[in-house]
């Protein structure tokens, strides 16, 4: 596995990512509505490792919520500029 940003292989142990103090914070993915009644998609990325060399942080999601993104990726849109 490489550094996305520096290509470097030197990467840390995989942690926890947490957004804040409270128990459960976690960053999240978020998507636009893909209709007017649809619930906003959104994906909790629980783990990271950080680049060694140039500090980049990578998150990572855990698997169920990657299969659940994987299974709507092709309905999702990018964010209005
Ligand atoms: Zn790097």
């Amino acid at each position: 596995m490489r550094c996305a940003i520096c290509g470097s292989q030197r990467l840390s142990p995989l942690g926890d990512l947490v957004s804040g103090e409270r128990w459960g914070e976690r960053l999240r993915l978020r998507f636009p509505r893909p209709g007017v009644l649809k619930p906003r998609p959104e994906f909790d990325a629980d783990y990271a490792r950080a680049c060694l060399d140039c500090g980049a942080l990578l998150p990572f999601l855990g698997e169920e919520v990657r299969r659940r993104l994987d299974a709507v990726a092709d309905t999702l849109r990018d964010l209005p500029n």
